[in-house]
């Protein structure tokens, strides 16, 4: 997805009392701003210069356009002089895009030989920022404050973060998500309150019986399955079994017959994602495994056996990481290493891992499953490549979602792993397995996740601030008793 074509507003407060000469100046420097964050490479969005704004009538109007403006996805507030808060209540009140307080300045140094109280009435965002803050927090409205000179590289940082988190909450803004079946029968964590979800989050979850699906399916036509096949073959290191011509190739074209009949039905239906659950599977020969695969490949969101938040929390993630190095995919905490001064998790799923986290060319294989009672899906093999990662989850708690992150580190394979046949990663949790573990546990997040190789737990943290749902981070510095006592007062907080 190109980011580009989401905007976030650059506005700039101030008021009438110092005259029209120092008002110019102010809308000068605040283009000049707003046009060097636009051609930053390192923001994603347009950035967009908004006319200052100076009366409680024109904030009111300002917040007013941003909510109905389809591609602007926040904006930007920065108080380059002092722009009394009250007359900001009503456009606040109102404001339903996220917003990110700029506390900067024009100048990076004080002119230290010409310094005059001209420039001091000029140069007042110190205190004119504060002012603004003071309003935010007495309306207890969560944003984030970025402080810094606007052309240092760790304030386009963080502003970076804040628009990809922005453009994240914005795709969720009235998505669809379909569930193929329920979720797999007496799993607790997958469950979730799906009205409250629509509420909080601002999409949508709702069910297909696999037969709607199946008819897709049937009806795809040889000829576009021929196509997929030499797709399949041109992209992967093909099984010898699975070639033209060799005994398992019908299994093969029986894959992209379900692949092209699940990407038409989620086209046809626009949506952005969707999970599926293998005790449901009636009329299917397999379950769908490169199909999955590949499906996350192109964007859309997935979670297995009914967990549609995973699904919609991996689509977000993966609009968040557009563009970036690296991928986002479904995950599921699978099996350990428990080695003494070398423990590990292997992370992986049945079949559906995201082909987008692959390190080089995966394999295309076909396997036994073992469960479901299916004929032997065919599925992408490889491994991950090593690096900073994370993995999130969203849990529904009954009063309140939160979204649980727990940075890792994910090492290169050491074993070649040659009878596991499914796409796997192997990570270190931080601070360490014994801590990250059992804090992730405390806090009841679950076997399911978005594996992130190229967000942070920046961009997830403002992602929840946005949704306004709490956010709880294990990483290098989490110490557990502090953890769980951050999860306690969390308790109170939401109550
Ligand atoms: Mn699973």
């Amino acid at each position: 997805m190109d980011l580009k074509k989401f905007e976030v507003w650059f506005v700039t407060g101030s008021q009438h009392l110092y005259g029209e000469e120092t008002l110019k100046q102010v809308a000068e420097h605040s283009k000049t701003i707003a046009k060097s964050l636009n051609d930053s490479p390192q923001i994603p969005v347009k950035v967009v210069f908004r006319p200052t704004v100076k009366s409680p009538e024109e904030i009111y109007a300002a917040c007013q356009e941003a909510n109905t403006a389809p591609n602007c996805i926040g904006i930007i507030a920065w108080m380059h002089t002092f722009s009394p808060a009250k007359m900001w209540i009503g456009g606040l009140r109102i404001l339903q895009k996220p917003i990110v307080h700029l506390h900067t300045q024009f100048n990076r140094d004080i002119p230290w030989d010409t310094i005059d109280m001209d420039f001091m009435n000029l140069n007042q965002s110190a205190h004119g920022d504060r002012e603004f803050g003071f309003m935010m927090t007495r309306m207890r409205l969560d944003r984030k404050v970025v402080t810094g000179h606007w052309q240092d590289a760790e304030t386009l940082g963080q502003l970076n973060a804040w628009a990809r988190a922005a453009a994240g909450w914005n795709d969720w803004q009235g998505a669809r998500f379909v569930r193929f079946g329920d979720n797999m029968r007496y799993v607790a964590v997958t469950e979730g309150d799906k009205v409250e979800a629509e509420l909080k989050f601002g999409y949508s979850v709702n069910t297909h019986g696999v037969g709607d699906l199946v008819k897709v399916i049937n009806s795809v036509t040889d000829k576009s399955i021929d196509t997929l096949v030499e797709e399949y073959a041109d992209s992967y290191t093909l099984a010898a079994s699975l070639h033209k011509g060799k005994d398992r190739h019908k299994d093969l074209r029986e894959a992209a017959r379900i692949e092209l009949g699940m990407r038409s039905f989620l086209e046809d239906g626009n949506y952005k994602g969707y999970t599926d659950t293998f005790e449901d599977l009636h009329g299917m020969a397999q379950l769908p495994g490169i199909a999955s695969q590949r499906l996350m490949g192109s964007g859309y969101g997935f979670g297995g056996e009914g967990d549609w938040k995973t699904a919609a929390l991996v689509r977000a993630m993966k609009v968040m990481g557009s563009g970036l190095p690296g991928g986002n995919s479904f995950m599921e905490d699978y099996t350990y290493h428990f080695e003494p001064g070398n423990n590990l998790v292997l992370g992986a799923h049945m079949l559906e891992i995201c082909e987008s986290i692959a390190d080089g060319k995966p394999s295309c294989e076909i396997h036994p499953l073992g469960i479901g009672g299916k004929a032997d899906p065919v599925r992408l093999v490889f491994n991950s490549a090593a690096g900073p990662a994370l993995n999130a989850s969203i849990v529904d708690m009954g009063n309140r979602f939160r979204l649980l992150v727990n940075e890792v580190e994910a090492i290169a394979p050491t074993h070649a792993l040659p009878k596991l046949p499914v796409a796997r990663v192997l990570w270190k949790p931080y601070p360490d397995m014994k801590t990250g573990c059992s804090a992730w546990i405390q806090a009841g997040g679950a076997h399911h996740t978005g594996y992130s190789q190229n967000l942070t737990s920046e961009h997830m943290r403002d992602f929840a601030d946005m949704a306004g749902i709490e956010f709880a981070l294990i990483g290098k510095r989490t110490d557990l008793y502090q953890f769980r006592n951050e999860l306690r007062w969390n308790e109170a907080y939401y109550r």
